[in-house]
């Protein structure tokens, strides 16, 4: 068995993966939702720990040769795992100078944006930091990961790729756009159903709505 397939089960037995409820999604879709908070709040935990470890070698393999890499995470799911990966690949010997960024999650008229912090577009410009690593917890679509990449651009960065804990679909087409990579540690498919067409709803399994969490 492969350490991703191990760490998946791990997951799923942690509860990020709880097949006895069905969510309603941002986009009206219906499936199955992965929560990391479940394993990201406990940071002691050996999973948590493994997590940061594979994702810190994923990273350190892929940007190989870069003298200054910048590992950015997405507010507020995965900042401080982001943090944790930083440390790892700083304490790792792996040569380069590694740098924490962080984002923002705002609303503008009721759309949620992720954005780069003041503090991180300093870092970027002032450090001339043209590697960066988003650190991300499941892929969806991409679209909100995508969202602090274009300004990132414009402020030198080059070379841009996403770590994700697990991806969920085929193709996240907003990266795809932008030509941006990604990866998961875990890349196993979860079906989403159209709510008129949705076969949880159909077999029972209660339906949680988007916005509201069960008690
Ligand atoms: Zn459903």
């Amino acid at each position: 068995m492969t350490y991703a397939k191990t760490y998946q089960q791990a997951l799923e037995r942690a509860g990020v993966k709880d097949d006895s409820i069905h969510h309603e999604f941002v986009s009206g879709a219906h499936g199955v939702k992965l929560d990391f908070d479940v394993t990201h709040k406990n940071r002691s935990s050996l999973l948590y720990m493994a997590g940061v470890m594979m994702k810190a070698s994923m990273i350190m393999r892929d940007f190989e040769g870069s003298d200054r890499i910048g590992v950015l995470g997405i507010d507020t799911g995965t900042t401080q795992h982001a943090r944790d990966v930083a440390t790892v690949i700083l304490s790792s010997g792996f040569g380069a100078r590694v740098f924490s960024l962080t984002t923002v999650k705002s609303i503008q008229n009721g759309q949620k944006f992720i954005e780069l912090t003041d503090e991180t577009k300093e870092l970027l410009v002032d450090h001339r930091i043209t590697s960066v690593a988003i650190d991300d917890d499941v892929g969806t679509t991409g679209s909100s990961t995508a969202q602090p990449i274009p300004i990132m651009r414009d402020l030198g960065v080059q070379d841009t790729a996403v770590y994700y804990d697990w991806v969920r679909n085929p193709r996240l087409p907003r990266l795809d756009e932008l030509q941006v990579a990604y990866r998961g540690m875990i890349e196993a498919w979860l079906p989403d159903y159209q709510p008129d067409d949705c076969i949880l709803c159909d077999s029972g399994v209660p339906l949680v709505p988007y916005g509201r969490e069960p008690m």
